[in-house]
């Protein structure tokens, strides 16, 4: 059965509640580890509601611990070094988004992730040259005496204009085989969506798609033709996701391992829990 609610599948990436609730965890301060040789620092934080020690990286705040009421912190720096790798994993993810789009500078012989690679970055910032961005050999060339917003701005536009390319060319196809039929595709910059589809047959996907491998691209854009058949998350929907896509289980883990980074605010991380 069809219904009209939209696909809010990709809602995973979790929300912070806006009010303050009684149970809120209380902030015990700021603590250092070192974990693999590097210096990170965390928010300590004890809940009455944590029923066991999660770990949490946050835009703008960075890692987070949250223990249990009852739990003895002689242990935790132990915890810690057994999850570092996750820890270091995620921090490094928020950095590089951090960096990389929303407040650093990206120079000649950086890199920008493209389709689940690094591709180098060339600055021409010749005057009088048109601004502009396009890919020469393996290398993103941006030219134009830019400031840093309005390259931002160019390079947005770069990984929209592909990301239409790219899933409206996989998208045609799908549909061809699928005997189904589509309105539009729209390229968004949604925080919590990976893409949607709408009951009029709308498809809606995320530019920073782009930055992840082929395999998960095509994944979520057979999530979202998949709706045009299957307005639902019934197993007849993810039968036909499998047909498609026998591996999208390992790629719904990779999104939700690597969201944050691609998102160019990182969201909040989903919390690991043990
Ligand atoms: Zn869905």
């Amino acid at each position: 059965m069809k219904t009209n609610l939209p696909c809010a599948f990709w809602r995973f990436a979790g929300r912070v509640p806006a009010k303050r609730s009684p149970s809120r965890p209380d902030i015990l301060g700021e603590r250092t580890v070192t974990l693999d040789g590097q210096l990170v620092s965390y928010t300590l934080k004890r809940s009455s509601r944590a029923r066991c020690v999660r770990f949490e990286v946050r835009e703008g705040t960075g890692l987070a611990v949250v223990v249990p009421r009852s739990y003895r912190l002689r242990g935790l720096n132990d915890l810690l070094k057994e999850k570092q790798r996750w820890i270091l994993h995620h921090l490094a993810g928020h950095f590089r988004a951090t960096q990389l789009l929303a407040a650093g500078e990206v120079r000649s012989g950086d890199t920008v992730p493209y389709l689940g690679r690094d591709l180098g970055f060339v600055k021409c910032p010749a005057d009088g040259c048109a601004p502009g961005v396009g890919l020469v050999q393996n290398q993103l060339v941006i030219r134009g005496a830019l400031d840093r917003q309005r390259m931002d701005l160019l390079l947005e536009q770069w990984y929209r204009s592909q990301a239409l390319q790219f899933t409206r060319r996989r998208v045609d196809e799908l549909v061809h085989r699928l005997g189904v039929q589509y309105g539009r595709i729209t390229i968004r910059g949604q925080r919590t969506r990976w893409g949607s589809c709408s009951h009029r047959g709308a498809l809606s996907f995320n530019w920073r798609l782009m930055m992840a491998p082929e395999p998960v691209i095509d994944y979520v854009i057979i999530h979202e033709v998949a709706h045009l058949r299957e307005m639902n998350h019934t197993a007849r929907f993810w039968k036909l996701v499998a047909e498609e896509c026998p591996g999208w289980r390992e790629h719904r883990q990779w999104l939700n391992e690597h969201g944050g980074w691609l998102n160019a605010r990182p969201l909040p991380q989903q919390p690991l829990r043990i």
